[in-house]
């Protein structure tokens, strides 16, 4: 494709810097051209998403606000856990996949509080069971 001096508008050899007609001087103008693609495409992979990290995001805020509702309802725990633990796996996936998701590590690390959080209070609850009862 032929490029055209922006000052005269005289056709240009692709890989001239100066315009042999007026003499104006356009390798800056050229040379950015590759700079502003490569930060395109860096732009396009970190904004890229799977399903697998939205899936994971998702499960892992729901499951991080179930966990606060298990401190009183500990039946949430049937629930909330099987969700951290789904969150932390798609989460993984979509972050140390192809995709390179920040969604799917977010999700893992929701997910991965989740399941810690909970044991922890599975435990104490447990402990609270067996200090009333024996
Ligand atoms: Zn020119």
């Amino acid at each position: 494709m032929p490029k055209y001096c922006p000052e005269c508008g005289e056709t240009v050899k692709e890989g001239t810097n100066f315009c042999k007609k007026c003499g104006h001087k356009f390798f800056e103008k050229v040379a950015p051209t590759p700079t502003r693609t490569q930060t395109n495409s860096a732009t396009e992979d970190q904004n890229k998403h799977s399903g697998f990290g939205i899936t994971a995001l998702v499960l892992g805020i729901i499951s991080m606000c179930l966990i606060w509702l298990s401190f009183f309802t500990p039946f949430y725990f049937v629930v909330e856990l099987p969700m951290g633990i789904i969150a932390t796996i798609l989460g993984a996936v979509g972050y140390w996949g192809k995709w390179k998701d920040k969604f799917g590590l977010a999700g893992f690390i929701l997910g991965l509080l989740v399941i810690v959080i909970g044991m922890i209070f599975v435990l104490l609850v447990t402990t609270v069971y067996v200090i009333n009862y024996y």
